[in-house]
């Protein structure tokens, strides 16, 4: 996909003809939300205009059809994941929730103390606190596998961090602040040589590359719908099915339950045992229309241009002066993000100069306090892109970070 390609996609996006301080609009803070596609705004305004029921209650007609259109979404998850079945897609509201299901209603019960838990030094607070809770409640262990300077993981490490005392391993696929790619097969066959579960971050990757869930061999992935161009409030925990089996649900009440006596009750079967309450119904069903309008482009046509894209700004911001690029380098595969510090300019003040000029781009610990500690700096800025950002973006952010230098040096 080349620039012009691009162009033409970004038309898709009403909000990105929007200005920002009286300049046009350029947006690179995706991995934080991405915009959404035309195709997704219609179908939300659809649904809630002729659609717009409960599910798996009513007998009537528009009950109904809310229902099937509300599972069709979880068949479609299913297909874009490379899911077997739609029964292997639980839908909650986000990366963070599904992980918290993952800790506290799968690990939790099984962990003992001298079990150990293995995560990375770079995860997003959303993989590391909810562990760091089900560690101290079940007295398991925390262990951390280590980074390489550039931020990639250092395998021959990790081969000895998972061991026989090892319950489960929990890494993001692609690093939300260090644009690291976890070589998650290869985790997950040393994850199983020992027993062990491997859970899959794939908040920053599902949007913008390939993920086949049977090609990784993962036991558990998370993603947020608000970050793969659908709505907020709706994300996805897939699970290998004796995996979502064994989960224990964390929310009891309607939907949920097979059978209900005064004192004790029984659940139905994964997924739905997983989703008490009235769920995000129309957010689930943008979420399919999002996944519909990426697989019509084509995921490996948008993760070459995103990559490209990524790899030209890269080029472009290493040739300012003093700049401070994180993360691996243009030989070795990255995420389609660039975590930087210019000269001692406070990572804020870039951010807001380059909101003065219509650029949004985020600024501080992203979530990841301890990757901000093993870098030695208290914050940076991050560029994040999507299939709808140009070279033209890129330039305008090679511009404002121009000027914020001028201003503050
Ligand atoms: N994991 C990663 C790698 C992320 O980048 C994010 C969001 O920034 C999350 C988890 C949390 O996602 P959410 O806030 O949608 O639950």
């Amino acid at each position: 996909m080349n620039d012009p390609d691009r162009r033409v996609l970004r038309d898709d996006f009403p909000l990105l003809a929007r200005s920002s301080h009286g300049k046009p609009l350029v947006y690179l803070d995706s991995a934080a939300t991405s915009q959404k596609p035309q195709l997704v705004l219609d179908t939300l305004d659809r649904c809630y205009r002729l659609h717009n029921a409960n599910v798996h209650r009513g007998v009537y007609e528009l009950a109904a059809e809310a229902t099937d259109l509300y599972e069709a979404a979880r068949e479609k998850t299913a297909r874009f994941l490379g899911a077997p079945s739609g029964q292997q897609i639980v839908f909650t509201r986000g990366t963070t929730e599904s992980l918290n299901l993952v800790a506290f209603g799968y690990a939790m019960p099984r962990l003992q103390p001298g079990d150990e838990i293995v995560t990375t030094l770079a995860e997003h607070h959303s993989n590391l606190v909810p562990w760091q809770q089900v560690a101290k409640r079940t007295g398991a262990r925390l262990t951390f596998l280590p980074l390489l300077p550039d931020g990639t993981l250092d395998l021959e490490a990790a081969e000895k961090k998972i061991n026989p005392r090892t319950k489960l391993v929990t890494i993001a696929h692609v690093s939300n602040v260090l644009g690291t790619v976890h070589p998650i097969r290869r985790l997950a066959d040393l994850a199983h040589r020992v027993g062990a579960a491997l859970v899959v971050d794939a908040a920053q990757s599902v949007p913008q590359r390939l993920v086949d869930v049977m090609a990784l061999d993962c036991d558990f992935l998370a993603f947020s719908g608000h970050k793969a161009y659908g709505p907020t409030g709706v994300g996805v925990l897939y699970g290998k099915r004796e995996m979502l089996q064994r989960t224990d649900p964390l929310l009891f009440g309607g939907e949920m339950i097979d059978r209900v006596e005064l004192t004790d009750s029984t659940w139905k079967d994964a997924p739905w045992k997983l989703e008490a309450g009235t769920p995000p119904i129309l957010q689930a069903i943008g979420l399919g229309a999002a996944l519909d309008y990426l697989s019509g482009i084509g995921m490996d046509r948008i993760h070459r241009a995103v990559q490209d894209l990524t790899r030209y700004a890269y080029v472009s911001l290493a040739d300012l002066e003093g700049i401070s690029l994180y993360g691996p380098g243009p030989g070795t595969e990255r995420g389609d993000l660039l975590t930087f510090n210019l000269g001692d300019i406070h990572p804020h003040d870039i951010a807001t100069v380059l909101d003065s000029e219509g650029i949004a781009v985020r600024a501080g610990h992203h979530c990841c306090q301890q990757a901000m500690r093993w870098l030695g700096v208290p914050a940076t800025v991050r560029a994040s892109f999507a299939l709808y950002n140009t070279r033209a973006d890129v330039d305008r952010l090679v511009d404002g970070l121009r000027k914020a230098k001028e201003l503050f040096q």
